[in-house]
């Protein structure tokens, strides 16, 4: 499995290491590109948007060409996990002048409203399709203010969606990448094939 880490900025080798630990679960390895220009994702089968800055991350992958090589992929059903500031990017929304948002997850999210009330915060969440509590680690997080008809909600926060999935893309207000545990990024690249912890 050829797997793209959009590369801009951000938290890249986290990604990294989660997505080969994922595919190593299923007897298969992950060979991990990172992707500064363009021309790299069309040879991807999966990818991942890190947590980072969305402004910058925004910016660049629209500076360099690959935000219509994300949305081609995409549009192929290929699989994409977007954490934090990958979730701002590929929203519908993020009501940010500096955020050029992707349109891939069909919501609307509200850059760092969780960071005014608390800056970061840890909890053990349950998420859908997993059989045990997510431990979900969020930092000056976005919130997911309006979700459209076709979104899956996968897991809330004191009822508000934290992880969502629309078609091929599965997006996180929290880092899973930060943690050992490849079990999000199972959900997102092997969706017919969960390991059940
Ligand atoms: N609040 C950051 C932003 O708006 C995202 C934070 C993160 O990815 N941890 O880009």
């Amino acid at each position: 499995m050829q797997a793209g880490v959009i590369a801009v900025q951000g938290d890249v080798a986290e990604h990294a290491a989660a997505v080969r630990n994922a595919a190593a679960a299923h007897d298969e390895s992950a060979s991990v590109v990172e992707v500064r220009d363009s021309g790299i994702v069309p040879d991807c089968d999966v990818l991942l948007v890190p947590g980072g800055e969305s402004t910058t991350i925004s910016r660049l992958i629209h500076r360099e060409g690959i935000a219509p090589e994300i949305r081609e992929h995409v549009a192929d059903g290929k699989p994409v996990l977007a954490t934090c500031a990958g979730l701002i990017v590929c929203s519908r929304d993020a009501k940010d002048d500096r955020v050029d948002a992707l349109g891939l997850v069909d919501v609307s999210v509200d850059r760092n409203a969780f960071g005014r009330q608390k800056d970061s915060f840890e909890a053990n969440i349950p998420v859908a399709g997993l059989a045990d509590r997510f431990h979900a680690v969020f930092i000056r997080a976005p919130l997911i203010d309006d979700v459209g008809d076709g979104v899956e909600t996968l897991a809330s926060v004191d009822g508000r969606p934290v992880a969502v999935r629309d078609g091929p893309v599965v997006a996180t207000a929290f880092h899973p990448e930060l943690t050992d545990d490849p079990r999000i990024h199972d959900l997102a690249f092997f969706p017919e094939n969960e390991v059940v912890a």
